[in-house]
């Protein structure tokens, strides 16, 4: 290599981005991802003006530490619903991706679905997809800035009312509005309404794709959960190929049945040739079927070139629902679901805990009977005032003993005392160096229970 032709070479190690213009679709799996987006952002910008009992009926109250969720208040000793709550959504996206694929990413990440409204007000201000092309390369005009203008406003105006929802379940919606209204937003409403519209107006304005190309984690690890019976979105290569368009097809002999219109190709949001193979950018939104399905049924094709199968079907093998993967999912998930539906069903609005004194084992009361001394928090978890009783069982003759008045033996909501309290025991009786005592708190008809260590008297 001569050194002219070492000084010419250019080694571009960075790709610069190209803007994808996807194509406006029409199918029936078009219809069903726009019925969810319908559905799911409904379900967003509803929810949080919903009341029930005269309180917000789903709110995050983290300033007053808790969550009302539909008429319940969990505290933050409830902590564990939530840590399962988020362990079964984790299973619940195991389970359905081994089964069905990438059908979170398609019709349900919030990514796909504020993405999917950002396009169609794009659609809306700047026309189809060969339109917005030409509206992009042509100089700027009045024409043009106003386009450009109107879906400014548009995304805007939207993101906006997404981040003031996000933060209306968080702090109470309708006081948030009158904040906003009379412009007295506090310091933490104001950065996360400006940060969640700004994160709403970037990832789903202009990001787009990008960010299930470069920053989605779950398109990294998804593939560890297919196998080549799970659900994908792929060509028949067999039945496409060769594929071939216009003249040279109705020449050749036995060409495939793709007429290499690129219409699947144009239509996708991440820009990717589905004919090409699997590939991880594929977010399975089945618009490249509805597209060619649409092609098919014009060239008097069956349907199905490009379809939802499984590897092993597209290779003629029977493909099974029931796989070890998934039947052990089903069986965590099962198990998981049980587990939180019966804790959750027995969760006590009371919450305890008992501390024994560090500085004494026992201490004698007079010659016959001697006494251990704890530390009783009480947490009222209800939505009423709370008095509560105390008693202990385990050993004969127990007696809890508290020089505190009754009334200090009471709790609002979500308020938690400290009450100092003795149990007494007949010295004969408490003849061992520890028993295992039960400590009952009781208010009304509900009651809980802690195991204590009690420490007897033994020459
Ligand atoms: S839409 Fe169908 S026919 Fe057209 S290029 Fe894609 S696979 Fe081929
Ligand atoms: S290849 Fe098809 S299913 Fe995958 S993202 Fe593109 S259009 Fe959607």
């Amino acid at each position: 290599m001569s050194t002219q032709e070492r000084e010419t070479i250019e080694l571009n190690l960075y790709q610069a981005h190209k803007k994808i213009y996807p194509r406006e679709v029409k199918g029936r799996f078009q219809f069903k991802r726009k019925l969810a987006v319908v559905v799911l952002l409904g379900l967003f910008y509803l929810v949080p003006w919903l009341q029930m009992g005269g309180e917000q009926a789903i709110l995050f109250d983290l300033p007053n530490r808790r969550f009302h969720i539909l008429g319940l208040i969990l505290w933050p000793q409830d902590f564990i619903f939530l840590a399962l709550l988020l362990i079964i959504a984790a299973f619940s996206l195991f389970f359905f991706t081994a089964l069905a694929g990438r059908l979170w990413c398609g019709y349900a990440c919030p990514q796909t679905v504020w993405t999917e409204v950002f396009i169609w007000m794009e659609q809306l201000t700047e026309g189809g997809r060969n339109q917005r092309m030409k509206l992009d390369q042509a100089p700027w005009t009045w024409n043009k800035f106003r386009k450009k203008t109107s879906k400014q406003i548009l995304w805007v105006t939207f993101a906006l009312w997404t981040g003031f929802t996000f933060v209306g379940f968080f702090t109470p919606i309708r006081e948030l509005a009158n904040h906003i209204w009379i412009w007295q937003l506090g310091p933490w409403e104001m950065f996360w309404l400006f940060f969640y519209s700004f994160a709403t107006y970037g990832n789903a304005g202009f990001l787009r794709e990008q960010v299930c190309l470069y920053m989605c984690p779950y398109a990294r690890f998804q593939s560890a959960m297919f196998d080549k019976d799970s659900l994908i979105i792929s060509y028949d290569e067999q039945r496409g190929e060769p594929r071939m368009r216009g003249k040279k097809r109705r020449t050749e002999n036995n060409p495939g049945d793709c007429i290499d219109c690129t219409l699947c190709v144009q239509v996708c949001p991440t820009g990717i040739d589905i004919r090409d193979g699997l590939q991880y950018e594929c977010i399975a939104c089945a618009a490249c079927i509805d597209a060619c399905d649409e092609v098919m049924e014009k060239s008097g094709m069956p349907k199905g070139l490009i379809r939802y199968t499984t590897e092993h079907s597209l290779s003629g093998k029977p493909s099974r629902i029931l796989r070890p993967r998934v039947i052990l999912y089903a069986l965590v998930l099962f198990g998981l679901i049980t587990g939180f539906v019966t804790a959750f069903m027995m969760r006590s609005p009371i919450s305890i805990n008992v501390l024994h004194d560090r500085n004494t084992f026992y201490r004698m009361v007079d010659s016959n009977t001697i006494e251990n001394v704890y530390t009783l928090k009480i947490m009222n978890k209800g939505r009423e005032t709370a008095q509560y009783q105390l008693s202990a069982s385990g050993l004969p003759e127990l007696s809890v003993v508290t020089d505190v008045d009754s009334d200090m033996l009471q709790a609002e909501p979500g308020q938690l005392i400290s009450v100092p309290i003795k149990i007494r025991a007949p010295k004969k009786i408490a003849n061992q160096r520890i028993h295992n005592i039960l400590l009952s708190v009781m208010s009304g008809q509900h009651k809980n229970s802690e195991e204590v260590k009690y420490f007897g008297y033994k020459k």
